[in-house]
């Protein structure tokens, strides 16, 4: 099925060639329609299915029929848990729109406000932003929103996650209440339930439209998994062995804490191997230099802290490895969603020490398979992780 059947007229579908997207993902054909018919959404995909050009081009379309915009006035709003993804977003946003003369802007926190507020002056068709620093900017009048026709809350699970709640309620509670809402999440937790149901429950007509994309909880298929058991204090070693002899060319390194992420860095370098390393205690320059980087191939090896890594879109991205497994199964679900991207192959590779045993267990059950265990030459392990059984259930759950 073409873009065109979807109801979006030539110059978005021009933008769409451009961009060499050949037919909508599955999430675009089923969202488009609902989201061009004016009905609220709550949407579960996976980082990866194409979600944002899902959300993003149905509001060019209809933005680009009625141009009407005041000052310090913005018509649709998308709301994202960082800068990042508040960064990328707003590049699609352009890349999609570039035929039209709708306006765009990112806000968010870790720069100057200044500039942000300048260019709001004039108002702006699409705003992205993180909920902080909209906060911040609605309390100095920088921003109305008397005027906005379109609320998305992307990530949702993610908002969760970083206990940015509070803050979503704050400015709903300033918004007009007859908008169009839609909400994006990977995973569809009762948290994340209960939250789209109050965000979508603001006029008294029909109930939001739902859709789920990959079943609820499965990885992509594109996406080979894999796993070493390896002793925490060989963990280092064992990953540069793997860039060096299987001469990866790129990998996203996944790791739990920031000084680890530096330290690694460091072992790495030892080794003849050059990384750089995002989390949160890095600028905000910094940490947009190290992503360009990465994206153009320029920096190979890339170590991120789980909520550093939020937004990094790379369209395809061959690798992924948990050097510290996540403590969730969602979040182990959303990591590897990264590589494998529409239709591209991926691998995942997890490092398992003894400790993860139950967060194995958990991962694996989640799934409902064992994921396939490598022996690597050379690393033998001294504490053996036994074989998840797939029906454990944590105790606090029981
Ligand atoms: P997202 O799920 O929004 O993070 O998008 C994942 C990646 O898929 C991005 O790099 C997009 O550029 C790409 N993408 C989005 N829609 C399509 C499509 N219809 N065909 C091919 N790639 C796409």
């Amino acid at each position: 099925m073409p873009f065109s059947k979807l109801g979006l007229s030539s110059l978005l579908t021009q933008a769409i060639q451009e961009q060499d997207y050949s037919a909508p993902t599955p999430i675009q054909k089923q969202a488009i329609p609902v989201i061009l018919s004016g009905k609220d959404l709550i949407a579960t995909a996976q980082t990866g299915t194409g979600k944002t050009a899902a959300f993003v081009l149905p509001i060019l379309e209809k933005f680009n029929k009625e141009r009407t915009l005041r000052g310090k006035r913005i018509r649709a709003l998308i709301l994202t848990p960082t800068r990042e993804l508040a960064i990328q977003i707003a590049t699609n946003v352009e890349q999609y729109g570039k035929h039209l003369s709708l306006s765009s802007m990112a806000i968010y926190g870790g720069v100057d406000a200044e500039p942000q507020k300048e260019r709001l002056i004039k108002g702006v068709d699409i705003l992205v932003a993180t909920p902080g620093r909209l906060l911040d900017l609605a309390h100095q009048r920088a921003l109305h929103f008397n005027e906005l026709e379109i609320l998305v809350l992307d990530e949702a699970d993610r908002i969760v996650d970083m206990g940015l709640v509070g803050d979503i309620y704050k400015i709903t509670d300033r918004l007009p209440s007859d908008r169009q809402n839609l909400l994006f999440s990977a995973t569809m937790t009762d948290d994340v339930r209960a939250l789209a149901y109050e965000f979508t429950d603001n006029k008294m007509g029909e109930p939001a439209t739902e859709i789920a994309i990959s079943p609820k909880t499965k990885a992509a298929a594109t996406i080979s998994q894999w796993l070493i058991t390896v002793d925490k204090d060989t963990k280092s070693a064992l990953l540069s062995h793997l860039i060096n002899e299987e001469k990866w060319d790129q990998a996203l390194i996944f790791i739990e804490k920031k000084h680890a992420a530096a330290k690694l860095v460091d072992q790495l370098a030892k080794r003849g191997i050059e990384a750089e390393a995002i989390h949160g205690d890095r600028s905000q320059a910094v940490r947009e230099r190290i992503l360009a980087d990465f994206k153009s191939g320029k920096l190979k090896y890339l170590v991120a802290t789980g909520v550093a890594a939020r937004g990094i879109d790379i369209g395809e991205l061959s690798r992924v490895v948990n050097y510290d497994l996540p403590f969730k199964p969602e979040e182990y679900i959303h990591r590897i969603g990264r590589t494998g991207r529409a239709g591209a192959k991926g691998e995942a590779i997890s490092f398992v020490a003894m400790g993860d045993f139950k967060n194995l267990c958990a991962i694996e059950s989640r799934l409902n398979h064992i994921i396939d265990r490598k022996e690597i030459a050379g690393f033998p392990v001294r504490k053996v992780v036994p074989v998840s059984i797939l029906n454990y259930v944590p105790k606090n759950k029981r």
